[in-house]
């Protein structure tokens, strides 16, 4: 646990003073992240594993360089969770569960996830959206929204109040917007954007068979089988031998993930 002073204390504060400003810089939008950050580095249990990390980061800026105009300092980390989560933290934090990287198949498919909770973060969609949580009890609501470990109903309840309010759902057109962003992004960072779609496919049907250990991501984005055949349109408009040239999947991210699964167990939940 790394000691942050009244992390609660000083995003309430920064809720604050962005709503008061009702426009938010971007020396407030870094500040508020970092301090969401913060609390989120302190609460949830993260992979600390070198390698793991080295290569995250390297993934994550291969595909934020290419669409960043504004020079954020981007940090990519993967929490020690086995629930499906990815979450952008407004001025480039991302966060992705061990258990969306373990169901990823290729590079390709984990770089579509990247790349549309960066774009999440370049359209500032991540932004406004934490604009609406004042008021929310946010230690309670990143605990139990981004991992789903509250299973109490007191924990239940935290998660209503106050974490949709700091994590709302994304709209179905800022979801529009933040795929079309990540397949864009994804192909002028070299990668196929083909990860996309498949890795929507794969949730999906993951949500009929295993519905509980997907409700963190889902809850925050909307996922409909449209989302599928709109990024399947975008990418058919690629001349083929534009595709071609694109990186589908690496040596290193196999290697990644057999590390990642062949890490300890995460954490159990902890009840709330
Ligand atoms: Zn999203």
């Amino acid at each position: 646990m790394r000691a942050v002073v009244s992390p609660r204390r000083a995003v309430a504060g920064c809720l604050a003073t962005l709503l008061a400003a009702c426009a938010v810089s971007q020396q407030q939008e870094v500040e508020l992240g970092a301090n969401t950050a913060a609390q989120v580095d302190a609460q949830l249990p993260l992979v600390r594993d070198a390698a793991v990390v080295n290569y995250i980061t390297s993934l994550g800026n291969q595909i934020a360089k290419v669409t960043d105009t504004r020079g954020l300092t981007w940090r990519f980390t993967v929490v020690d969770s086995r629930e499906v989560n990815a979450f952008a933290i407004p001025g480039g934090w991302i966060y992705v569960n061990r258990g969306l990287i373990e169901r990823a198949a290729t590079m390709s498919e984990l770089a579509g996830v990247l790349g549309h909770e960066i774009a999440h973060v370049t359209l500032r969609h991540s932004v406004q959206q934490m604009q609406q949580a004042q008021g929310a009890n946010v230690g309670v609501a990143l605990l139990c929204t981004l991992t789903g470990v509250c299973e109490s109903g007191a924990g239940q309840a935290a998660v209503g109040i106050g974490g949709s309010a700091l994590f709302a759902k994304f709209s179905r057109s800022d979801e529009r917007e933040a795929d079309a962003e990540g397949v864009a992004t994804v192909v002028k960072a070299g990668i196929h954007p083909g990860g996309i779609p498949t890795m929507f496919r794969r949730l999906l049907n993951e949500r009929k068979s295993n519905p509980g250990a997907l409700d963190g991501f889902f809850s925050t984005h909307p996922l409909e089988e449209d989302r599928i055949t709109s990024t399947e349109a975008q990418i058919a408009t690629f001349p083929a031998s534009q595709l071609q040239r694109l990186t589908k999947d690496t040596q290193a991210f196999q290697t990644f993930r057999r590390r990642l699964l062949a890490l300890p167990p995460p954490p159990p939940p902890k009840k709330s």
